[in-house]
């Protein structure tokens, strides 16, 4: 059986441990992974340590074009990468090709790092003193990324971490590392001098080490909540620069003026794909007026009823299985746990059979109604495919429920009025928000972050704030007198008031 192996300072590096990994529509072992011990982290921190300096005064244009090489090598391999994301996390392969796709747009924006690193400057801020800013490197820096998006996320975060001009391990999830490692020898192959960039796979033990270690600068985490939580707490102690995305319960809010044909289409799409595993799921649909409730899930019963399920790698299907059996049961859990607190399960999944893939790990659609905001499955990510509706009076009353909640990812709101549309961007607490569009990820050139309990940090993912986060400001001051000026000791703190 093949172990996928760590990528340490270019060479593929064996370990002596190793994990399972599943296809999760057959629930067979397909593979093994690498499970690093703490010596295994330490050899790549030090090269990725040993190449920083080197890197770190590689200009950003030539940098750059390794980012240019990098693309189009992604696009090259693009079949074979979503075919494995699809094996070993389970997602349909078109889902798997959006989220390739997404991910190389990340790519694209670090191919302007010139432009983007270009600094700040002012011309004779004093009597012939100009000064400027500029952004240098940190250094060493990690990403931990979550199963879920085993291609996309990875590039959230090292493209523009090694444009900027530091070096890169990367501990991608155990559960499905193949796409991230595929993709991570790609972007070696683009021309990068050994060391920049470093995979190490393994569990907590890993991280663990990357979070202690003196040589690691900033640590980029996305994953569940009580983790991000965790690696926030543990790596600022430790004096690192840390951002930390985490879980999840996304509202979308229908009023009663809305195209509801369109809210049902596309919210569909938002909470049944990808099997409800991604932290911009829609989970919750707050309907306002009992009207628009009973509208909703009259149009959604068939369009539920309809979903084509069944391995991912297959084509034209809508969904495949959930990631692993564990998962399985702590969704089926939470079913289990809504219907017992008095939810409606008005569209129940829980017994569907994929034909020739008995061992499967999969659950169809479904649609709880009458939840209210004291129940688990209303208030805990569940990560499944399963919407729960939520019925309240008003606008406001939807915007309080939301803003009350402990996540604040992703919402979004459907109408075709224009003012409360303004009032919901306005006041609703939540860091990334759609008017009319459910999954509000912006695209690479903004950036990427929650609110409340779905991000510990200042700075969101990728896009301008991954600028920052990736690099130290430097402000430098410079006179340069003539010599025939003179010059005194000056003992009061220097001003141009007079
Ligand atoms: P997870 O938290 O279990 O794992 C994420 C990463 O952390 C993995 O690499 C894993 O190996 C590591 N890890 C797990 N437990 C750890 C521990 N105790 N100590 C140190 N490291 C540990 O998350 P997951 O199940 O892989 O991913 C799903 C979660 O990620 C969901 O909650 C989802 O909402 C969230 N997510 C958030 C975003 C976002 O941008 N906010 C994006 C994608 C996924």
């Amino acid at each position: 059986m093949s172990v996928v192996s760590h990528l340490i300072n270019g060479e593929l590096v064996e370990s002596k441990r190793t994990l399972e990994v599943t296809n999760p529509s057959t629930g067979q072992v397909i593979r093994q992974v690498a499970d690093a011990d703490a010596a295994d982290v330490e050899r790549a921190i030090s090269a990725a340590q040993a190449a920083f300096p080197a890197w770190r005064d590689t200009p950003p244009a030539k940098r750059a074009q390794v980012m240019y090489s990098f693309k189009q090598l992604l696009e090259e391999h693009a079949d074979r990468l979503v075919q494995l994301v699809s094996e070993e996390h389970g997602k349909t392969i078109e889902d798997a090709m959006g989220e390739l796709k997404r991910g190389i747009e990340n790519v694209e924006y670090a191919c302007g790092v010139p432009e983007l690193l270009k600094g700040e400057y002012s011309h004779n801020v004093g009597p012939g003193i100009d000064a400027w800013s500029n952004f240098q490197p940190l250094g060493v820096v990690a990403g931990i990324t979550p199963f879920n998006f085993p291609a996309m996320v990875p590039l959230w975060m090292y493209p523009m971490a090694i444009a900027c001009g530091n070096t890169f391990i990367l501990k991608p999830s155990e559960k499905d590392p193949s796409a991230a490692m595929a993709v991570a020898e790609l972007l070696q192959e683009a021309g990068l001098p050994k060391g920049v960039m470093n995979v190490i796979h393994g569990g907590r033990e890993s991280v663990e080490t990357l979070l202690d270690a003196k040589a690691v600068k900033a640590i980029s985490f996305v994953g569940s909540t009580p983790v991000a939580e965790a690696i926030y707490s543990r790596g600022s102690a430790a004096g690192k620069r840390v951002q930390a995305l985490g879980g999840a319960k996304n509202h979308a809010v229908v009023l009663p003026d809305a195209d509801l044909e369109n809210a049902a289409n596309t919210l569909m799409g938002a909470a049944y794909g990808s099997c409800g595993e991604r932290c911009m799921a829609i989970s919750v649909a707050v309907c306002v007026g009992d009207e628009t409730a009973d509208r909703l899930v009259e149009t959604m019963l068939p369009k539920i009823a309809g979903l084509k399920v069944g391995p991912g790698t297959d084509k034209g299907l809508d969904m495949g299985p959930l990631v692993t059996a564990e998962h399985r049961d702590k969704v089926l859990g939470y079913i289990e746990d809504g219907v017992k607190a008095g939810a409606t399960l008005v569209a129940d999944g829980r017994s569907l059979k994929v034909a020739g893939h008995e061992e499967g790990y999969f659950v169809g659609g479904c649609l709880f109604d009458n939840v209210t905001a004291e129940m688990r499955i209303y208030q805990e990510e569940i990560f499944g495919p399963v919407l729960c509706v939520v019925r309240v009076g008003s606008l406001d009353d939807a915007m309080q429920l939301i803003n009350d909640h402990e996540y604040g990812n992703g919402t979004c709101l459907f109408t075709r009025d224009g003012e409360a549309a303004r009032r919901f961007t306005d006041g609703i607490e939540v860091g990334m928000v759609g008017v009319n569009v459910p999954l509000p990820v912006p695209v690479a050139y903004h950036s990427f972050g929650g609110w409340k309990r779905s991000l510990f940090g200042d700075l969101h993912a990728y896009g301008p704030d991954s600028v920052r986060f990736y690099t130290r400001r430097k402000a430098v001051s410079q006179r340069w007198p003539s010599a025939s000026e003179a010059t005194r000791a000056e003992f009061s703190f220097p001003t141009n008031q007079r």
